[in-house]
């Protein structure tokens, strides 16, 4: 079992909702309840948050990876809206 870098208490394994509908796997400390996450876990929340712009024709295409997509949900198929506002684009289910 794995121990607290804070307080060397034993930690349990948990999945954390960290953005609604996406949960992400980590270690709760049964003392001070910090919790923490490994490299490998913060490694795939990091690529699952981030993606390359590409060009579709004359527009720019952002793939929406499934884990974030089902989380709205999204579907293939299903019709979108967006907005932009201050420099983000929103984007919903209509
Ligand atoms: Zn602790």
């Amino acid at each position: 079992m794995t121990k607290c870098p804070s307080c060397d208490s034993n930690m349990k394994k948990e999945k954390k909702e960290i953005e609604p509908g996406v949960f992400a796997q980590v270690e709760i400390c049964s003392k001070c309840k910090d919790d923490w996450i490994d490299e490998k876990e913060y490694s795939r929340l990091y690529k699952l948050f981030r993606r390359k712009a590409f060009k579709v024709g004359g527009s720019i295409a952002i793939r929406i990876p499934k884990e974030i997509s089902d989380a709205i949900p999204i579907h293939d198929g299903d019709e979108v809206s967006f907005k932009v506002s201050k420099g983000k684009i929103i984007i919903e289910p209509t």
